[in-house]
């Protein structure tokens, strides 16, 4: 099917993958939006192109188009090689899951991926240093390990005055009522606010941080992607 650097697109014999249009996280979109130009099913590439686009999808933060990439060589390789493509495409669902803010599903996926891509651990076939992202999976798994539940916005405490002409706190900001806690995120293009208790709030701020923390790890992750392999010092075929 594959000549040298002719790329054969054989969507038609394939199933065609859902035409709805989705966003860079791959999340589908309303029928009739833009959505992000999707990576065409069944394009044949060899090892060295499929990594080097899914590396490309990866660090441009779309890991779920790395993961159709990846999933198209699983389903067009070598029977010999298909733990490794799944394995590899595995890791690029867990990122995805990462990304949607699911540390849960991101981790049991690396985990998936890990265990799919160890027996190549020796091999390292095409360049890629198996031992370093099998070192990368259980490291972002013990961070994402940390993370419980996640929650965007920020925890803010306010002294308010009443309004009332009778109250002290029309002539006095030390009379001011409160604090009162609210939690305030963006939602639907403008700010929603909700008032919280203390004890609430020490567990909202609690899960900004995770979110915080998960934000950092996700672009740390993606940075990563495979540029620890070494594919890029193999000759273009
Ligand atoms: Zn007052």
């Amino acid at each position: 099917m594959r000549q040298h650097g002719l790329v054969v697109d054989d969507r038609a014999s394939r199933p065609r993958r859902n035409t709805r249009p989705r966003d860079a996280l791959g999340q589908p979109m309303p029928y009739g939006t833009a959505g992000v130009d999707e990576q065409p099913a069944g394009v044949l590439r060899n090892s060295h192109e499929s990594l080097v686009e899914a590396d490309r999808l990866l660090r441009s933060g779309r890991p779920f188009h790395a993961h159709e990439v990846l999933e198209d060589a699983w389903k067009s390789g070598p029977e010999a090689e298909r733990e490794l493509w799944r394995g590899l495409a595995q890791l690029a669902v867990g990122m995805t899951h990462a990304a949607r803010g699911n540390p849960v599903g991101a981790a049991r996926l690396i985990e998936r991926g890990a265990l799919g891509i160890a027996p190549f651990e020796d091999e390292s076939p095409h360049g890629l240093d198996i031992p370093a992202i099998l070192g990368w999976c259980a490291q972002v798994r013990a961070e994402l390990a940390q993370i419980s539940y996640i929650l965007q916005g920020s925890v803010t405490a306010r002294r308010i005055p009443c309004g009332k002409l009778a109250c002290a706190c029309t002539t006095d900001v030390e009379a001011w009522h409160g604090p009162y806690i609210q939690w305030s995120r963006r939602k639907g293009g403008r700010t929603v606010s909700t008032y919280l208790t203390p004890e609430q709030a020490v567990l909202c701020r609690e899960w900004i941080a995770n979110y915080r923390t998960l934000d950092k790890l996700i672009d740390r992750m993606l940075k990563l992607s495979l540029r620890m392999v070494r594919f890029h010092e193999i000759p273009k075929l």
